[in-house]
């Protein structure tokens, strides 16, 4: 027998398969989060500078509500074309658990480092994304997308180390006044007040009132906003 001939198998030490197998399970349980459509993903389509995957046909109301949604995006005062590029559009289930990794409860997840944005559960013809949650569980596709896409365009203006640093209620405040809309209404919070319950959305409020306060004072500065405490 030549050495040519031997088993290189078991010329690889104790645990070597094993750890290679560890791996490649990481390697195929994380790339998805980078790389959302190693998910396969139904359908896929491109406008513009957006690609869209989706488990659910992407119809023209999909385009629509992508413009509607740059429009509110293009009114920010730190507006920029280096925002999130890739939309993935989920239908609530085995998918979005994957991507979510941990933060099932919310509308939509973008993830830093990457061009990526993972939506909930979604409905293209109702224009609307569903978390789940009794209160505060619906929302318009049109201010999900930009509210998104506005954490985009403050890591993009302040740097990504000094936007996460940045106050949440804030940059959620912020997010929500460009996306003119909120989780939570007013009814919801009277409510979440009268009763003395806590919501996650409530930040979110309060936060986007905050903001308009803020920035109606400073004559419309983000720079300023965000650089007072
Ligand atoms: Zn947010």
């Amino acid at each position: 027998m030549s050495p040519s001939d031997t088993n290189t198998n078991s010329a690889k030490p104790k645990g070597y398969w094993g750890k290679r197998l560890a791996l490649m399970l990481a390697f195929i349980a994380f790339a998805p989060l980078l790389a959302p459509q190693f998910l396969l993903f139904p359908y896929a389509k491109r406008f513009g500078d957006t690609i869209v995957y989706s488990e659910s046909e992407i119809t023209p109301a999909f385009a629509k509500a992508l413009a509607q949604s740059d429009k509110l995006l293009r009114a920010s005062a730190i507006y920029g074309d280096d925002y999130d590029h890739v939309i993935v559009l989920t239908n609530g289930g085995w998918r979005w658990k994957w991507l979510a990794f941990g933060a099932s409860g919310a509308f939509a997840l973008n993830r830093p480092l990457t061009t990526n944005m993972v939506f909930n559960r979604t409905d293209i013809a109702a224009g609307k994304i569903y978390n789940g949650k009794a209160m505060g569980g619906e929302r318009s596709l049109v201010s999900v997308i930009a509210h998104e896409r506005t954490h985009a365009l403050i890591r993009q203006h302040f740097g990504f180390i000094q936007s996460a640093l940045f106050p949440g209620w804030k940059v959620e405040g912020y997010a929500d006044y460009i996306a003119q809309e909120s989780s939570l209404s007013a009814d919801d919070v009277t409510k979440l007040k009268a009763s003395g319950q806590d919501h996650p959305a409530l930040i979110y409020y309060q936060g986007r009132q905050d903001v308009a306060r803020l920035l109606a004072k400073n004559g419309g500065s983000v720079d300023k906003l965000f650089a007072s405490g």
